[in-house]
């Protein structure tokens, strides 16, 4: 099928562009951004901003003591006329630590573009600028202001970023986040499940593990006992999983452990499964007689449920087609910012980024044919928003 009249100048503008496309993540992939790296991340965050700016957003860096600076573009060409507005979320810094590149150079094989943060999430911040350039070329102007949030530390649990994605978020009539795509098909994420972290902490009483055991409180023993408790709490069918991913404690093989602890990753489907758990945590008492018990944490994300993601999907599934592309959904266990926003009940697609493989892994990598689609299928969505 051929594009649509109405996409056809979109997709035209962008196929021949991929070249320009890749130049760009290329440049974005060599100014490492490691959340932990403030230097770093600023450095690639003002990289980001003067594209921008050269395309004449209004551009604010949001200044952070610890993290990077968070980079928020406003785009606005018909000013006073648009109504409401739409945001756009991503994020500029990887997982990946300073130096990475020196053994995982950014490199162009068979159609793919390989290194550290192309599809988590650089190719997504490229789509962005070249949706916009695309409509430019087009004259076509969205009947909404459009904000771009570029925040500095997704990867970390959006600590300095999360109160700003919600403030944008509830005065936007939508929230398009450019995480990557599922799947080398390019499925969208249409549900997340909730995120949090749990830690116990167990505190026991010390004592010779040969002169006077009965003295002590084992600590370890108590931390092993409450994993069995709470692995009970795994209900694959809902969705919810409960896993004790690190645990620590002791000293010495002789002496009896005053003091261990676990951290477990807790996820959940459905908001009501959620809260539940962490009433369950929040209710654990020691088996141990005499052991105490700390509980700290709780879930960061809530789940992004699928009746947040259904309209807008059905929307971009429409626009796909035009471009002759068959576009699915993905429901996917990992959160993003998405969740923040779907939770305060904001029509939120996740997963119109870069389609590619091995995000966070020594091989990650996109398709370069997907940059020039999934931009005009972007661009698409911002002048279709409201329909
Ligand atoms: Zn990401």
């Amino acid at each position: 099928m051929k594009a649509s009249f109405q996409m056809l100048p979109l997709v035209e503008w962008l196929r021949p562009r991929e070249a320009a496309m890749t130049r760009l993540l290329g440049q974005f992939v060599r100014a490492e951004s490691p959340s932990f790296d403030k230097a770093a991340v600023d450095r690639f965050g003002r990289i980001v901003a003067a594209e921008w700016r050269r395309r004449g957003a209004r551009v604010t860096l949001v200044r952070q003591r610890e993290r990077g600076d968070h980079v928020r573009a406003e785009w606005n060409p018909l000013g006073k006329k648009t109504k409401g507005q739409i945001l756009i979320l991503g994020h500029l810094d990887t997982v990946y630590g300073l130096g990475t590149l020196e053994g995982m150079p950014f490199r162009l094989a068979r159609g793919r573009a390989h290194g550290p943060g192309t599809l988590d999430m650089k190719g997504g911040l490229v789509n962005a600028l070249f949706a916009v350039d695309a409509l430019s070329a087009a004259g076509r102007w969205p009947q909404k202001r459009i904000v771009f949030l570029w925040t500095s530390d997704e990867e970390i649990g959006s600590g300095t970023s999360r109160g700003m994605i919600e403030r944008e978020a509830r005065r936007s009539d939508a929230v398009l986040v450019l995480e990557p795509a599922s799947g080398l098909d390019g499925r969208v994420k249409t549900g997340r499940k909730g995120v949090g972290e749990i830690e116990i902490v167990a505190k026991g009483r010390a004592a010779h593990a040969g002169l006077n055991p009965e003295h002590g409180i084992n600590a370890i023993e108590e931390i092993a006992l409450q994993i069995s408790r709470i692995s009970r709490w795994n209900q694959p069918s809902r969705g919810t999983t409960v896993n004790a991913g690190l645990i620590e404690g002791g000293t010495r093989t002789n002496v009896i452990p005053e003091k261990a602890r676990v951290v477990v990753d807790v996820r959940a489907v459905h908001a009501g499964d959620m809260r539940a758990l962490e009433r369950k945590f929040r209710a654990l008492r020691p088996i141990l007689r005499g052991a105490k018990l700390q509980i700290r944490g709780g879930f960061n994300r809530p789940p992004m449920e699928r009746k947040s993601s259904a309209a807008l999907y059905a929307k971009a599934r429409a626009l796909a087609k035009e471009m002759g592309v068959t576009l699915g959904e993905a429901y996917v266990g990992g959160g993003s910012d998405g969740n923040f926003t779907a939770a305060l009940g904001v029509p939120t697609l996740d997963g119109l980024g870069a389609v590619g493989e091995g995000a966070h892994s020594p091989d990650e990598n996109i398709v370069i044919r997907g940059l020039s689609e999934r931009a005009a299928l972007l661009a698409g969505l911002l002048l279709r928003i409201p329909w």
